[in-house]
């Protein structure tokens, strides 16, 4: 079975996905926290006629962080040039960037804990002062070309927030940790988006769909479009909850939003009596890399409270064993957590 939270794919910016971004607040459905500081930081500066502070997004992928960016600039009134610190392998790659910017532009730099020291030291300047620091020629000889930047706005979104480094994350005037949604919000967005495509979701579909999407609009947008095409496929003019459920369990996707993985992972968990596990050998156990296994398994099952991060590794809780009606041979660690 595919799998639907693949890391890989959900970087690929689907034409789907970009027809269903919303553009404006009215259409970004809950981080209202959120939404509500950036709506008074954007006023004011739109007030004084200055430029953003810069904007640091953290959280899983599927978010929404790159969609904020989006309604940053359109807000903002300003272009948006949109890159991922991958591409940017020298520190020449990041000049030309720059130099390019015209006054007021917003620049996205996504998964930015991946640039290297020696572009984010070019970075720095560019971010505090507007300056490019450009070092020609090497050792006694060498010299320092400053060329003024028009004043810009840097966005970074990251998926780990304790990869960033210091100096980088306190360049940014603004952080802004974004939140799994609610199931409430989920179906609103799925609601909104049916349309878009057009097909009708019925309600008791789309608060089907909300549960089983790891609160991530992304996951359910993906489920959305495959449950569409069994509807379709039979001629059906709108997605019942049962066909909503059908698709579901075809997909793979349980009663609590698991996918494969996440059973995978919590069997890993449920099997160890208690013991807790290290993320390696959970990484190595799910044939995936550590950075996976902690920005998009991990933090949907600790935030709905399926496990819990100790010292010592990985538990599962007892929500977790009791969901499937197992018990730890090794009660001491529940014992201890329920005191
Ligand atoms: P990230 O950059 O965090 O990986 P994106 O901004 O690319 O996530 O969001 C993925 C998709 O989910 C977008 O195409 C967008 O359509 C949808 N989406 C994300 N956040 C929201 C939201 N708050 N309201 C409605 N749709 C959203």
């Amino acid at each position: 079975m595919e799998r639907i939270v693949e890391i890989e794919k959900m970087k690929i910016e689907s034409e789907y996905e970009n027809s269903l971004r919303p553009k404006t607040w009215g259409d970004y459905i809950g981080q209202d926290k959120i939404k509500k500081n950036l709506q008074v930081f954007i006023e004011a500066s739109k007030k004084r006629n200055e430029s953003l502070d810069h904007v640091l997004f953290f959280g899983p992928p599927g978010l929404g962080k790159t969609t904020l960016a989006y309604i940053i600039a359109a807000e903002m009134g300003a272009n948006i040039k949109m890159t991922a610190a991958p591409m940017i392998e020298k520190s020449g790659d990041l000049a030309a960037i720059l130099t390019n910017l015209q006054e007021g532009d917003v620049l996205f730099i996504d998964e930015i804990h991946r640039l290297s020291p020696a572009i984010e030291e070019v970075l720095y300047p560019a971010m505090e002062d507007f300056r490019l620091d450009i070092i020609i020629g090497s050792g006694p000889a060498a010299q320092t070309i400053k060329i003024d930047l028009p004043r810009f706005t840097l966005i970074g979104a990251t998926t780990r927030a304790g990869m960033i480094s210091a100096p980088l994350r306190d360049r940014f005037g603004m952080h802004f940790r974004l939140q799994f949604y609610s199931y409430e919000e989920l179906s609103r967005i799925i609601k909104k988006a049916s349309l878009k495509i057009n097909i009708t979701c019925k309600d008791e579909a789309s608060e089907e769909m909300a549960k089983r999407c790891r609160g991530t609009p992304r996951i359910a947008l993906r489920l959305l479009k495959r449950i569409r095409d069994f509807a379709q496929i039979r001629n059906e003019e709108f997605i019942s909850k049962e066909r909503a459920r059908y698709g579901l369990d075809e997909l793979g996707v349980d009663e609590q939003g698991f996918d494969e993985m996440d059973l995978k992972f919590l069997n890993i968990l449920l099997n160890s009596k208690g013991r807790p596990i290290g993320l390696s050998t959970i990484a190595a156990a799910l044939s995936e890399d550590e950075g996976t296994v902690e920005d998009v398994i991990e933090p949907y099952l600790i935030t709905t409270g399926y496990i819990e991060r100790t010292a010592r590794g990985r538990v599962a809780t007892s929500k977790c064993y009791d969901l499937f009606k197992l018990t730890p041979l090794n009660s001491g660690l529940f014992a201890q957590k329920e005191n």
